[in-house]
């Protein structure tokens, strides 16, 4: 009888350990910042990356070129971004399409991908200013069309215009929106821009202090600090 209540007591006290053992791995693992419902690496096969393509942090962007909150993020965040990581080979740099505001969105992004594919050089500038050219008010305005996208792309002879309109107006570059379109479910976004480190989901986008404690916090884990 003694002998079960002291194997009781060992018991006890291994599981009391064992208990403790866990709450110190997962509550350093938890971060207030983030929303890590589960880590979960972006596949970011066919993706356009900016940046060294073996950088050990990957920071992918949810995005909508009709969303004023990216256009804002890439004029607030991004730049910081890039000259803190991108430049020295810490963080790669993704962009995956998000449809939350309909056919512009999808206009968008068919374009984006056709950029994409004729000239994945040309696509980071094309990126960025068909957010430039994303309209400081009524946004919400019908202003992604065919003739838009043209006169954006005018700016890079790297695009071919005739093969952007086809694949715009034709939708030939959908599969590759569709796949972008998968990757938001799978990762559950659900707003736009949202912010993925390495897996982990960002609770503020635009709480750059808290980018950056996670960017860090991946490159300690792989032993580049
Ligand atoms: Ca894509």
């Amino acid at each position: 009888m003694k002998n079960s209540n002291m194997k009781f007591t060992v018991i006890m006290t291994l599981v009391a350990v064992a208990l403790l053992a866990l709450i110190v791995v997962m509550s350093s693992k938890q971060d207030p910042e983030t929303v890590e419902k589960e880590t979960k690496e972006v596949d970011l096969a066919g993706q356009p990356v900016m940046g060294e393509i073996d950088a050990p942090v990957t920071l992918v962007e949810f995005g909508d070129y009709k969303c004023p909150s990216c256009k804002a993020w890439g004029e607030m965040i991004y730049p910081k971004l890039v000259e803190d990581y991108v430049l020295s080979g810490d963080v790669k740099f993704s962009f995956v399409n998000v449809l939350f505001h309909g056919e512009e969105s999808v206009l968008g992004s068919l374009a984006g991908e056709s950029v994409f594919k004729q000239s994945p050089k040309a696509y980071w500038d094309f990126h960025k200013s068909l957010f430039d050219a994303q309209p400081e008010e009524n946004h919400d305005d019908k202003w992604i069309t065919v003739d838009k996208l043209l006169e954006v792309a005018k700016a890079y002879p790297e695009i071919n215009q005739e093969i952007l309109r086809n694949d715009v107006e034709q939708e030939v570059t959908i599969d590759q929106v569709n796949i972008d379109e998968q990757l938001v479910k799978e990762h559950k976004v659900a707003q736009t821009p949202t912010i993925v480190i390495n897996g982990i989901t960002m609770a503020d986008p635009f709480d750059y202090e808290a980018i950056k404690e996670v960017i860090d916090r991946e490159l300690e884990g792989n032993g580049n600090e």
